[in-house]
């Protein structure tokens, strides 16, 4: 709490009273902290793999490239680990772009069918390449008011993590549902699952419930974040129904008209 005062006076510059103003800095304090702990968290995403470059090109440099099989080892993490460099500052420069005051949709009328048809074959691919198998069921048109590469973007991310997150064998599945006012997604795996009590924790930036298999599968941990930005940012809703080891069911909803917030 923060008090500030100011004297009341009369007329004849007489003490009459005090106005005493009351702050709750709570929430101040809490967006401080946020933007604390956000600092720290990039400032180590970015130290491990750097720290992973420097020290696997040193070691080359020392000798180790003499060894061909070593060589070819050395050189595929690092570019590995720059490769995660490169998606993180992707991420972070796009989540500050849509946090800007004067960030603006790119609204247009989109078939929200021929915007998921278009991404399968991108996912299908990383799908098999894992073992999983896509299924889809898009029926007819639906017609809304959106950002296409926007939403795009929200699908890819939500597909690409169902695929990460379910082991070989599994299965990941993708319906479309059209109501007179609004449009269902829901992105469907039966992979290993998020316990309950951290289903309200994975929209934060960089909160991964399994830090080590998110970082293996290239994840920066901020996709959901971005996610969740996007479909506010339509008015829309995501919600996220999972069970350990039986699978996650991500249901976005977004009003078929724009109004702007
Ligand atoms: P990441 O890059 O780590 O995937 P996200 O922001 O996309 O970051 O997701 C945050 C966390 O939520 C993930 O690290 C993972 O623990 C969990 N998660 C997201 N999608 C799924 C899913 N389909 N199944 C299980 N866990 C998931």
């Amino acid at each position: 709490l923060e008090v500030t005062g100011a004297p009341i006076l009369s007329e004849n510059q007489k003490w009459k009273g005090v106005v005493l103003v009351f702050h709750d800095i709570t929430e101040l304090k809490q967006l401080e902290q946020m933007r604390k702990d956000f600092v720290a968290n990039v400032s180590h995403e970015l130290k491990t793999p750097i720290t992973s470059i420097r020290g696997f090109s040193e070691t080359l440099l020392d000798g180790a490239m003499k060894d061909e099989a070593m060589l070819e080892q050395f050189l595929q993490i690092i570019l590995k680990e720059s490769g995660r460099l490169q998606s993180l500052i992707q991420d972070l420069l796009e989540l500050s772009k849509l946090e800007r005051e004067d960030f603006r949709l790119n609204i247009e009328s989109i078939d929200i069918h021929k915007l998921l048809e278009d991404l399968t074959p991108i996912v299908k691919q990383h799908a098999e390449q894992k073992g999983v198998k896509l299924e889809t069921d898009l029926q007819g048109e639906s017609y809304i008011e959106g950002d296409s590469s926007r939403l795009k973007q929200v699908f890819m991310n939500l597909l690409t993590n169902a695929v990460n997150y379910t082991p070989e064998g599994g299965t990941v599945s993708v319906t479309l549902e059209d109501t007179k006012n609004l449009t269902r997604v829901s992105v469907s795996d039966n992979g290993v699952g998020i316990p309950e009590e951290e289903i309200s924790r994975i929209f934060e930036r960089f909160y991964r419930v399994d830090k080590a298999r998110s970082r293996n599968s290239g994840g920066t941990g901020l996709g959901l974040a971005i996610v969740k930005h996007i479909v506010e940012g339509h008015d829309g809703t995501i919600h996220v129904e999972s069970e350990i080891d039986r699978g996650t069911t991500f249901h976005v909803e977004i009003p078929k008209k724009f109004t702007e917030n």
